[in-house]
């Protein structure tokens, strides 16, 4: 297998021979590469894919339009002020992870047309 820089290697199960996903261990702060067939985890021995991950993540956020400001169908609250500008409404929603395993989100957006920050919890 071809292993050159930036090459992130597919893996497969030594038991059962599927596919191996990378999953994000919180509680150690590591990344795993899981079987979704058997119990089979192994500790990933490159540590580039979880740098990935988090970039894709923030990248994800700046992909929000701001126009779900003046989307009527999403929920408002109150209780989740903009970090940013302190602005006391803002609309949230969930965003389905590509990962089928990895908990729902909660994505905020700032109400206030000036800002628009987006983030999540
Ligand atoms: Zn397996
Ligand atoms: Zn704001």
């Amino acid at each position: 297998m071809a292993n050159g820089p930036g090459f992130v290697g597919i893996k497969f199960c030594p038991e059962c021979n599927n596919m191996l996903y990378p999953r994000e261990d919180k509680e150690n702060r590591q990344l795993l590469y899981a079987c979704r067939n058997c119990d089979h985890k192994q500790v990933a021995d490159n540590p580039c894919i979880y740098v990935n991950k988090i970039l894709h993540e923030v990248d994800e956020l700046t992909q929000i339009v701001a126009d779900v400001i003046h989307d009527p169908t999403l929920p408002k609250t109150e209780d989740h002020p903009c970090p940013k500008c302190r602005h006391r409404e803002a609309v949230f929603f969930q965003a389905q992870s590509r990962r089928a395993e990895e908990e729902m989100r909660l994505y905020y957006v700032c109400t206030n047309p000036d800002c628009t920050h987006r983030w999540t919890d």
